[in-house]
């Protein structure tokens, strides 16, 4: 392992100048840092992704792309040296236009991805040229010369090894001279083509980029000071975590906390690289580790909730004492590329909730086609509507009892597909989307605010 750090920076991060000041002074304080993945200015992938779905009155086009010239050309008026980063961005945005329109006729994966990547392509522009008038030796690298993925556009899976080979040959030698500061969330194909790792995917590139360069840590530096026992803005109790294990950490992210995207540990457990969650704008409140070995297991330790949840009930007499029903019902979803994260089942029913995280966004829906091709094997019936809530802990399996204290505390609620027992780190339900607020207060006060 080398002692080279990833520091990772989030949209709320690099919004502004003092935002990407503060960015700056996390990196300077750090000689280790050697390689900042950051994301598009906060707001700006929003407006690009309203772009890419093809907006058709020219009018209403060139106001977004003010909006985006608005937020980028003010952290720039804020420099001394502004000639090069100002045409840099402006080309970029003159691009943006061109895409958009294009869009306007014709949208597309592929499109899409093109026009969001722009905004990783600005924000790096710009911290660069901060970080250098800040006496920083700071340069910029366009990460799609490293990060290979497939041509799934929208939601692209890198390919590791070849990740692997080329940030050793390309992005290695290059941080152990400057302190380079390079896009996440974007990579390209074979062929070229810029890709995206899907919405949120900056913290994913940066573990990415950490496991190719052997780095010895990867800080997450957001607008949270780390990781807490549930979303304190739901129960204002809520209290931080100094340290949490790779596993508890991932049903966290896996489960709706929004804190990490849910791959993001997948490489930093590969290579047993610990992660830091801060907020950049308060780095001395300090934050969470999350790390292999931690001194500290509870039975419970978060409450995650994730909204906007779709249901699909599948329901078929045939599937009675038959065998192969399910294979048939998951072949037909593996083929759409279609993935499932809840799944409950009975003697003839099977229901199974959808994940949404492609970077078009939208509600996860079930493609027209795959409800056809289900149908023709049981009746499919589609809820929407619902949230998802997720009890992480240790051990839970093991403990006669907790299920009674889980669920006593909320006898007055309709909880609706109950997972419990395959996993010794989460139990979770879903409840409709106007009782999960009271849900997470109700439990949050049940179990993390009685000691
Ligand atoms: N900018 C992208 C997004 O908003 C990626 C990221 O922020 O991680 O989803
Ligand atoms: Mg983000």
């Amino acid at each position: 392992m080398s002692a080279l750090n990833v520091a990772k920076f989030g949209g709320t991060s690099v919004a502004n100048f003092e935002a990407m000041s503060c960015c700056s002074a996390i990196i300077e304080q750090n000689p280790q840092t050697k390689l900042v993945v950051i994301s598009a200015c906060s707001g700006v992938t929003n407006l690009l992704v309203e772009l890419a779905s093809g907006i058709q009155v020219p009018e209403e086009r060139q106001a977004i792309i003010k909006k985006l010239a608005e937020i980028h050309h003010s952290i720039i008026e804020q420099l001394s040296n502004t000639t090069t980063v100002a045409a840099e961005v402006n080309a970029i945005l003159e691009s943006v236009a061109s895409a958009a329109e294009a869009a306007s006729f014709q949208t597309s994966k592929k499109l899409t991805d093109h026009l969001v990547a722009c905004g990783e392509l600005m924000s790096t522009h710009i911290l660069t040229q901060l970080m250098r008038e800040r006496g920083v030796d700071a340069q910029r690298f366009d990460i799609r010369q490293v990060m290979r993925t497939d041509a799934h556009y929208g939601r692209a899976e890198p390919q590791v090894e070849e990740l692997k080979q080329l940030a050793q040959k390309q992005l290695l030698p290059l941080c152990q001279q400057h302190v380079v500061i390079t896009q996440g969330f974007i990579g390209s194909d074979e062929q070229g083509n810029t890709t995206t790792l899907g919405r949120g995917g900056s913290d994913y590139s940066a573990a990415l980029l950490a496991e190719s360069l052997q780095a010895c840590g990867l800080e997450i530096w957001t607008d949270v000071p780390g990781i807490y026992t549930t979303d304190p803005r739901i129960a204002p109790k809520a209290s931080p975590i100094a340290e949490i294990s790779f596993s508890e950490a991932s049903e966290m992210a896996n489960f709706g906390a929004k804190i990490l995207h849910p791959s993001t540990l997948v490489p930093a457990l590969r290579h047993g690289i610990p992660v830091f969650v801060g907020s950049s704008k308060e780095p001395e409140k300090g934050g969470t580790w999350i790390r292999q070995e931690v001194e500290s297991s509870p039975l419970f330790r978060a409450l995650a909730l994730r909204c906007n949840q779709t249901m699909v009930t599948l329901r078929s007499a045939k599937m009675f004492h038959a065998y192969g029903f399910l294979a048939k019902v998951f072949e037909i979803l593996a083929k759409h590329k279609i993935s499932v994260d809840l799944i409950t089942t009975s003697e003839i029913s099977v229901s199974l909730t959808l994940d949404k995280t492609d970077t078009s966004g939208g509600n996860p829906e079930l493609p027209q086609a795959v409800r056809e091709e289900l149908a023709e094997l049981c009746t499919v019936e589609v809820e929407h509507d619902l949230c998802l809530v997720a009890l992480i802990g240790n051990k839970m399996k093991e403990r006669p009892g907790y299920a009674k204290q889980v669920f006593g505390a909320l006898e007055t609620f309709n909880l609706r597909m109950i997972c419990y027992g395959a996993s010794a780190h989460n139990l979770c339900f879903l409840v409709n989307s106007n009782d999960a607020k009271q849900v997470i207060q109700k439990l949050h006060h049940e179990l993390f605010e009685q000691a």
